[in-house]
């Protein structure tokens, strides 16, 4: 059965909360960021991206760019709740919801609540009760798998909502500028230009054994995604139960630096997880870069996991499927978690059962 996939990705999200809640600012150049010389945008209103202001950049460089930005600082408390609240609205329609940060989320809605007769439905109720509830605006992607849906919500931003029916996925991919495709950073599209690789359409032409040989692992998933495919679930259960540590750098380090902290943190982790006897079958790694984005990997292995060894493996190998353009940046946090403990497994699969 062919899936219905949602992504909604918050318009501007801190810099939209912001004008919210002070509109004298709107229609400025309005920059979310701590206003020192050492810190990045977090967020830039549309006003602001008119002067090439964007999330990530330095503000000594937004500085040049656009010396009559207005700064607001950060206020995560407000962002979180205001996230709470959209997430109230995708849970009227499903609760296949895997949020990837405070505004940007996937929803599988095959199946909704609402019975509305299509996903495109769903998508546009979303938006309109988003809307009332918050005053802010979503742009949204629907199409029949992860990888398409998030490509489709960048498509008509802000406020927009663009559809790639399966039908239609084949005639949407082929001319898609390769710089699209989600990991894809500087490295690899050089690499593909060196190649005479310009859009999906040219992807076609390489064997998956091709593909592997020029880009390794992602090689593969290079070579799913120019035909369309992409299986990866919806993943709903991540705010299940938790036992964690992370630790916040005391200067910002690069992506090849994160491994010697990362080991501490498993030795550690492991430490809590033997006092309180418990063995989890899940592993998440979670990273946050200068900007505050923050990214997280997850490993399910079949049994729990059984020693330290395998804890510090399962976290190196989820740093590698970090993707080549996220290395770039520089990160102030690191993160593992356990979680899928078994008992809970089973706790689950009775309620699922009632
Ligand atoms: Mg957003």
């Amino acid at each position: 059965m062919t899936r219905k996939i949602i992504h909604v990705d918050m318009d501007a999200f801190y810099a939209s909360v912001e004008l919210r809640e002070n509109p004298s600012l709107l229609g400025k150049p309005v920059v979310v960021a701590w206003d020192s010389g050492r810190s990045v945008i977090c967020a830039a209103s549309y006003e602001a991206r008119k002067y090439g202001l964007r999330s990530a950049m330095s503000v000594a460089k937004a500085r040049i760019l656009c010396p009559q930005a207005i700064y607001v600082p950060p206020n995560f408390d407000l962002y979180r709740s205001v996230s709470r609240q959209v997430r109230s609205v995708f849970e009227r329609y499903t609760n296949m919801i895997e949020p990837l940060s405070l505004d940007e989320a996937y929803l599988d809605v095959t199946v909704n609540f609402k019975n509305l007769p299509s996903a495109t439905a769903v998508a546009n109720a979303i938006r309109a009760d988003i809307l009332s509830l918050t005053g802010l605006t979503a742009s949204a992607g629907v199409a029949p798998n992860k990888f398409l849906a998030k490509i489709a919500s960048d498509w008509r931003k802000p406020n927009g909502l663009f559809v790639i029916s399966p039908a239609k996925v084949q005639d949407f991919l082929a001319p898609l500028p390769l710089q699209k495709i989600p990991g894809v950073g500087k490295v690899t599209l050089a690499k593909f230009h060196q190649l005479g690789m310009f859009t999906v359409s040219d992807l076609l032409r390489f064997s998956d054994s091709e593909l592997v040989f020029h880009f390794g692992k992602f090689g593969h998933r290079l070579y799913q995604l120019a035909r369309g495919v992409d299986e990866r679930p919806v993943e709903s259960n991540q705010v299940a139960q938790q036992i964690s540590t992370e630790t916040t750098f005391d200067e910002d380090i690069s992506f090849a630096q994160i491994e010697m902290p990362l080991m501490t943190l498993c030795t550690k982790l492991w430490g809590q997880l033997l006092k309180k006897n418990k063995f989890g079958c899940t592993v998440t790694l979670k990273l946050k870069t200068n900007s505050f984005r923050i990214i997280t990997r997850s490993k399910t292995f079949s049994v729990p996991l059984h020693s330290q060894t395998h804890l510090v493996q399962a976290g190196l190998s989820l740093l590698e499927r970090v993707d080549e353009d996220i290395k770039d940046n520089q990160f102030r946090l690191a993160g593992i978690g356990v979680s899928h403990f078994p008992e809970e497994h089973q706790a689950g699969q009775q309620l699922s059962l009632l």
